[in-house]
């Protein structure tokens, strides 16, 4: 399972710490640390052990990065699944392969079980033909499992498109919550900025008016403004100089928004 690439063990460098804005997710899962660092504890207080959570939203938001900070925070390894992956060209191999994943999970729980695009996996249910069928029969055994785990097996599910999802996953039982993830607003974006200059240019930090960036970034997304930053580091490294500006980044958003005017340009 692990030599086909359907489960793999991911390193994690990404703390909560690196996540701006997001703040009702980030608390909710310090909740869930809580539990899950006392798992006796909690068990014998009455409390349950949590199935995990469904973070679905715009490209570029977070959802990747909270799995992974996830796995950091309850200080456990962190699997992920590729449900592409899992597709056999036998038959019932598909579900053999899901069902030795999740025992290779458990096995390795506590664990956090990251299930990529999720909308991906099950696109297709309830159709009819070889493919369609397979995948049904693999949505209904995710959903069993999901349902009756009893096990240490945190599973962070993320989507890009929340309505191609199946509604049975959004029942209670499921998920223990779902989290819709937006574009960042103004004060998000702030957080944002400071954390990717802090991360590569942290002496350039008090340099930086972070206001007047935030203001010409509207609908971007958090990869967007770590893109920026990065260009606008790149740039002021290009033209020799020592430290970075505030006009260096909005160089770069600048770019952006003439690329922007471009592609507009070829689409009309
Ligand atoms: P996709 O659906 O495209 O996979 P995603 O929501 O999973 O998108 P991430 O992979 O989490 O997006 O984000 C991409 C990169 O953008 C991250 O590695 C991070 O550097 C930056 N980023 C996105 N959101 C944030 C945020 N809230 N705080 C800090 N950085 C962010």
């Amino acid at each position: 399972i692990r030599k086909a690439g359907i489960l793999e063990m991911i390193p994690v460098t990404e703390r909560m710490e690196d996540i701006g804005g997001l703040k009702n997710l980030k608390e909710w899962l310090g909740r869930k640390a809580v539990i899950l660092k006392d798992m006796a504890g909690a068990r014998s207080y009455g409390v349950e052990l949590p199935k995990g959570v469904l973070i679905a939203g715009v490209p570029g938001c977070g959802k990747s990065l909270n799995a992974k900070a996830s796995a950091q925070l309850f200080e456990v390894p962190l699997l992920k699944l590729d449900m592409g992956r899992l597709m056999g060209k036998y038959v019932g191999e598909s579900e053999a392969n899901l069902r030795q994943a999740i025992s290779l999970a458990e096995a390795i729980s506590p664990c956090v079980l990251w299930v990529d695009e999720l909308e991906k996996a099950f696109a297709g249910i309830g159709g009819t033909g070889g493919g369609a069928e397979v995948t049904t029969r693999l949505f209904g055994q995710f959903l069993t499992w999901m349902q009756e785990k009893k096990s240490a097996v945190f599973v962070v599910a993320t989507a890009n498109d929340i309505m191609k999802l199946p509604p049975e996953l959004m029942r209670k039982g499921r998920f223990d919550e779902i989290f819709y993830v937006k574009l960042p607003a103004p004060g998000e974006r702030e957080k944002i900025f400071e954390i990717h200059i802090r991360k590569r240019r942290p002496g350039d930090l008090e340099r930086i008016d972070i206001k007047t960036l935030v203001n010409k970034t509207e609908g971007y997304s958090g990869a967007d403004i770590e893109g920026v930053v990065k260009d606008g580091i790149e740039n002021a490294f290009v033209q020799g100089r020592p430290c970075i500006s505030t006009s260096d980044i909005l160089e770069a958003i600048e770019a952006t928004h003439s690329l922007n005017e471009v592609m507009k340009d070829d689409i009309e």
